[in-house]
């Protein structure tokens, strides 16, 4: 547990802010002058590393990152104390900030920062350029882990995302900008009524007027091929016509544009979803048979080949195999399932071993062997087997079980307490 205090003026009034921060946890709690917020959740954007309150009209947040926690007063790192210089991580902080605040000089998009967003994610802008809704957001390549745009625009449907995809991205303007950033070709998410092309930068060597032209040059290639967004387009349910004036809201963090007449029931998202989740039926048993057929046919497999050990140390792919057959024939996934599939795991694991070794058993046996029914379970090797076999796929399964359900956990959550930012933003 780690405690971290702040001190500032603010209209000339001094102020304290004490965070106390769990090493491996989140933010226990904080003190703003002396009393205590109130838990976690209270704000609708706090996170276990994010709390949001206010202080004379200012928004404050405290952020926990590794290796410490940064108070943001209105976006702006705060000192531990008055002219105390910034810790490292927060003027890299700052310095990505401040690019983002030239690129919404130079764009006129209006900052929007993410409400749940910590530290460099919370830059984002958005706006309108030639009546077409723009979004730009900050974001991490998956495999370097880079700063990248990534740009959001929306046009009307577009049935061949492939030939979209195609003259995108053979547009000569596109062609000489992933030349000149020395890429084989951009990274992009074509959808049928929007797309994203992400746009890597770097703050040392580029400039925002450089990203700016950049943004542009994207911008223009896709105005070029797309026509824009109808007026009684929404994007909410089956919404035939929208009633206007429509608002760029989002939804997990997915830019909407939602219309007037649909925007309660966008509001009510969370209590749909969280009784349409609860009306499926789980169909458990037949995820069950799917389950039990894949984990016995892959053990029977391997247990021929006599490689058990193999689907041991495979049993993380088995996991995901037996979850996939399970998928195939239910709509809702449960952590119930997810248990079974667990359960599968070692099953398979179990029945690869117990083939291998009646396998080997039967080679050593002869004409006066007695034979009887069971004894490969009282075979020392049969129990050296199984033994290794199983702790390996166990101490395996066991971390990809708990992988699977906290990601299920987090899907469930994010379907029934939908993140919903209005942005203000109408068009
Ligand atoms: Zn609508």
């Amino acid at each position: 547990m780690a405690q971290t205090t702040w001190q500032f003026n603010l209209d000339h009034q001094p102020h304290t802010v004490t965070a106390e921060i769990s090493l491996f946890g989140g933010i226990r709690s904080v003190q703003v002058d002396g009393t205590a917020l109130p838990a976690a959740g209270e704000s609708r954007f706090d996170s276990p590393g994010l709390r949001n309150f206010s202080i004379g009209g200012h928004s404050f947040q405290v952020v926990k990152y590794a290796g410490g926690a940064a108070l943001l007063m209105d976006g702006q790192a705060v000192p531990s104390a008055p002219g105390q210089p910034l810790p490292a991580r927060l003027q890299k902080y700052e310095a990505q900030r401040a690019f983002w605040q030239k690129l919404s000089q130079l764009t006129g998009l209006k900052e929007n920062p993410r409400a749940d967003g910590q530290l460099e994610w919370r830059n984002r802008l958005i706006g309108t350029a030639d009546n077409r809704l723009v979004v730009l957001n900050y974001s991490l390549s998956n495999q370097t882990l880079r700063p990248r745009i990534a740009i959001f625009t929306r046009f009307a449907e577009e049935k061949d995302l492939n030939g979209l995809r195609s003259k995108i991205e053979s547009d000569p303007a596109v062609l000489a900008l992933a030349k000149r950033l020395k890429r084989f070709t951009l990274e992009m998410t074509v959808q049928p009524v929007g797309a994203a092309i992400l746009l890597p930068y770097d703050l040392r060597k580029t400039t925002p007027e450089q990203v700016v032209e950049d943004i542009r040059t994207l911008f223009n290639v896709i105005k070029k091929y797309t026509r824009p967004l109808p007026l009684t387009f929404c994007d909410w349910g089956q919404c035939k016509s929208a009633a206007h004036p429509r608002e760029l809201v989002f939804y997990n963090h997915s830019p909407l544009l939602v219309c007037t007449s649909c925007m309660p029931l966008l509001e009510k998202a969370g209590e749909t979803n969280q009784a349409r989740f609860n009306r499926r039926t789980p169909g458990l048993l037949k995820a069950a048979s799917a389950g039990l057929a894949v984990a016995a046919l892959v053990g029977v497999f391997f247990g021929i080949w006599k490689v058990s050990i193999i689907l041991a140390i495979a049993s993380v792919a088995l996991f995901f195999a037996i979850i996939a057959a399970m998928n195939r024939l239910t709509i809702k996934r449960t952590a119930g399932m997810i248990w079974l599939a667990g359960a599968f795991t070692l099953l398979g694991v179990g029945i690869a071993t117990i083939m291998e070794a009646t396998l080997k058993l039967m080679r050593t046996l002869n004409e006066a062997s007695q034979v009887q029914y069971g004894m490969v379970f009282s075979q020392p090797e049969t129990v050296r087997m199984m033994l290794t076999n199983l702790s390996i796929s166990l101490v395996l399964t066991a971390l990809t079980l708990w992988f699977a359900l906290h990601q299920q956990q987090q899907g469930v959550r994010e379907l029934t307490h939908p993140v919903i930012e209005h942005s203000g933003v109408l068009d």
